[in-house]
């Protein structure tokens, strides 16, 4: 059992919402690809960051997990 990573899966799981039939004001731009938002996209609670789709989101939540994982064969 280890925790932390159980803790990282959690956090990946909930905090976004998705936005439908609504184009963001001011104009965003996905915080992965840096595309401009349409009017369907995801937005994180947390940072309220906006990500263009559903792929560009699971991206994003990737890199920190990977690096964790990194982390902990590592140690
Ligand atoms: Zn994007």
């Amino acid at each position: 059992m280890n925790e932390y990573s159980f803790e990282v899966k959690a956090v990946v799981r909930v905090k976004f919402i998705l936005v439908n039939g609504r184009t963001p004001r001011p104009q965003s731009f996905c915080a992965l690809c840096c595309e401009p938002i349409g009017d369907s996209y995801l937005r994180e609670t947390a940072t309220r960051f906006s990500y263009c789709d559903h792929k560009c989101y699971v991206d994003h939540c990737k890199v920190p997990v990977l690096e964790l994982q990194n982390y902990v064969r590592a140690s």
